[in-house]
């Protein structure tokens, strides 16, 4: 029996609103683009993946737009015909073609990894071994830029029990006004809840330094990606009562490699994206495990479909110290999915079907499908 083979990858980009404005040092974003793939195979079965950037570029070198036009024009082509059941090889053959686009790797990875499950009848975490727990924690990210707005959605979260840890993102603000935003809101959540930040790289190596033992003593338990620089973050580490979490500066299993050798890190936080697909990010986990450095579950603000294949992923780690932050599509104002996903009791239920285990709703994201590459605003 021939294997089944690509016949047909079809992206789109689909523009979605968000319920609020979410401020980070880098940018301030009022709605979500993902670039959604889908890849046909010979037997009839389909895969859909997601790219997903925060901000446009304002994180990094891909945006939704450059990924739809690196699949149509380079990796599309070199796909069609390819034996849809050997995705490591297939991955393997993709990347001596294309350096670099780790996003749309990981969408392109996503999406036969879908398909894959589908054919055989088993989830995509059964592909990667294996999950170890069907739900998952989900931390919750405080960025209205306001502390009364941020508070009061803190307590309407652990009202309804979905988040009981918040990520505050900070850095764009004077240093004493981002500490006392820290402080302000740890003290109204007490022990009821706990706080993390996330500088997005906005420091200094000196403002970091004076800013870390301000924010252990307003109560924060782990400061992620203060200052840009490798090294910087590696000089700062075991001088605090705090975890030191990188995130920008892990770009796959080589970075990973290199933070581990200088003990750069004491929490990694892991992307599919990021990483150059959900394999990628297994290898970064790895090396994580290896060096005695914690995980935590990233995301890139992804809608419903990266946010599944991280919690395929994420669920299949022997240890996941710090839980995830798959809320992705909860910053989403419409749903995408015929079924919603199970945000409750503080925790992401991994979705149990053949592939990822949910479907797109086509109807619904009709409306927001963009006509062509450019975003028309007034
Ligand atoms: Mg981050």
């Amino acid at each position: 029996m021939t294997a089944p083979t690509i016949e047909r990858i079809e992206t789109s980009l689909v523009d979605l609103p968000t319920i609020r404005p979410h401020k980070l040092s880098v940018a301030t974003m009022h709605g979500q683009t993902l670039m959604l793939v889908k890849v046909y195979c010979s037997d009839g079965v389909t895969g859909i993946g997601e790219g997903t950037t925060i901000a446009g570029m304002a994180y990094g070198p891909e945006s939704p737009e450059a990924m739809k036009l690196a699949i149509d024009a380079y990796f599309a082509p070199a796909m069609i015909g390819q034996d849809a059941t050997r995705i490591q090889a297939l991955m393997a053959y993709l990347g001596k073609l294309v350096k670099l686009n780790h996003f749309s790797k990981s969408a392109l990875e996503t999406a036969l990894l879908d398909a894959h499950g589908k054919r055989l009848g088993v989830p995509v975490s059964e592909l990667l071994g294996g999950r170890r727990r069907e739900r998952l924690p989900v931390v919750w990210t405080l960025a209205s830029g306001d502390t009364a707005r941020d508070i009061e959605e803190a307590e309407a979260m652990l009202e309804v029990r979905r988040h009981r840890v918040f990520k505050l993102k900070i850095g764009a603000r004077a240093l004493h006004t981002d500490i006392k935003h820290v402080a302000d809101i740890k003290r109204a959540l007490g022990e009821r809840a706990t706080v993390r930040v996330d500088v997005n790289m906005a420091w200094s190596e000196t403002q970091a330094a004076w800013a870390i033992p301000a924010l252990a003593d307003a109560g924060c338990e782990l400061v992620e990606q203060p200052v840009a620089s490798a090294a910087a973050l590696a000089r700062l580490m075991r001088r605090f009562p705090v975890a030191l979490m990188a995130d920008e500066i892990l770009q796959g299993p080589e970075s990973a490699f290199e933070i581990a050798r200088q003990h750069g890190a004491d929490v990694f936080a892991i992307k599919i994206e990021q990483s150059g697909g959900l394999f990628a990010a297994q290898h970064v986990a790895a090396i994580a495990d290896a060096a005695g450095i914690e995980l935590y579950g990233g995301t890139m603000l992804e809608g419903a479909f990266s946010t599944i294949a991280s919690a395929h992923l994420f669920s299949s780690f022997a240890r996941l110290r710090w839980g995830t932050e798959l809320f992705g599509p909860l910053l989403i104002t419409e749903e995408i999915l015929t079924m919603p996903l199970d945000y409750s009791d503080f925790e992401l239920t991994v979705p149990n079907g053949p592939g990822l285990g949910i479907e797109l709703d086509e109807a619904k994201i009709k409306r927001f499908t963009r006509d062509g590459l450019l975003k028309i605003t007034q």
